[in-house]
């Protein structure tokens, strides 16, 4: 039995002997399958190819990002408290290195995960660091691909992690988008970690709201609003989103605020 991974979405599979036929993910309309078709690769196969670089982002802030570029080529977050880290979404690749890098680092006691387009190779990184809870709305039930008992559902729309940040649930891309709140980041200012929920533009000085990326299918400018409505109450100055360099490093409420009426203003939306 092998878990299998898909080369597009990055996502770990259940164990099974032949790969699956079908990847729900990239299925869906929010991704897509490679023209050459649906192919997979296994831990084993990434480990011969690839590798993982950390890279310190802020005091408390390391980015994991995988090269050579893998699947979405996301980067995933890992958040130092004082009572733990977390790892904020994933990458497929979890090697030897990679674990010593982080034991180092002070290890991971949670994972949380934004949507299942970061959910990686989750369980094993899981399993790697102790079994470590992994953190999920109950929304993603059904975009759960490999079964754990690691994995725990919340409900609602906030939950607070013992090691001091909060998840909040936002909707728009996925029902469940999630995005997380790390009060002491940016020397105390508070960081938001965004993902696709919010979607740092290359500019760096707007985000985005879409349903799919890949397929350019933009949301609702009322989705728009509910969005903008969870996160402005949030106590934050800087952004992170989830590829490498994309961060609105001060008074990214302004930003988003800006960039919520040029995109209402694009698809011609009136509140
Ligand atoms: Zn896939
Ligand atoms: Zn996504």
């Amino acid at each position: 039995m092998l878990n299998y991974i898909c080369v597009t979405c990055g996502n770990q599979y259940g164990g099974t002997e032949e790969p699956p036929l079908h990847c729900l993910i990239c299925e869906d309309e929010r991704q897509y399958v490679n023209p050459t078709g649906q192919t997979w690769t296994t831990l084993d196969g990434l480990r011969r190819e690839h590798h993982n670089v950390l890279k310190s982002l802020e005091p408390g802030l390391t980015e994991i990002v995988t090269e050579p570029k893998f699947a979405i080529g996301q980067r995933a977050l890992l958040v130092q408290g004082p009572k733990g880290n977390v790892l904020w979404d994933c990458v497929s690749l979890i090697d030897d290195t990679t674990v010593e890098a982080i034991e180092a680092l002070g290890g991971i006691s949670a994972l949380a995960m934004s949507h299942p387009h970061m959910f990686g190779s989750m369980v094993e990184w899981s399993h790697a660091f102790g079994k470590a809870p992994i953190h999920l709305h109950s929304d993603y039930r059904q975009w759960i691909q490999r079964p754990d008992p690691v994995i725990e559902f919340w409900e609602g729309e906030k939950h607070d992690l013992n090691e001091g940040v909060t998840l909040h649930r936002c909707g728009g891309h996925f029902k469940g988008s999630t995005v997380l709140l790390w009060p002491e980041g940016a020397a105390g200012r508070g960081v938001l970690l965004s993902t696709d929920t919010l979607y740092v533009a290359p500019d760096r000085r707007h985000v985005s709201f879409m349903y799919s990326y890949p397929n350019y299918i933009p949301l609702a400018g009322s989705t728009v609003d509910s969005i903008v409505d969870k996160v402005m109450p949030l106590e934050f100055d800087r952004i992170y989103g989830h590829f490498r360099h994309l961060e609105i490093e001060a008074d990214a409420k302004s930003a988003i605020q800006r960039s919520a009426a040029r995109y209402k203003e694009a698809i011609g939306f009136r509140r």
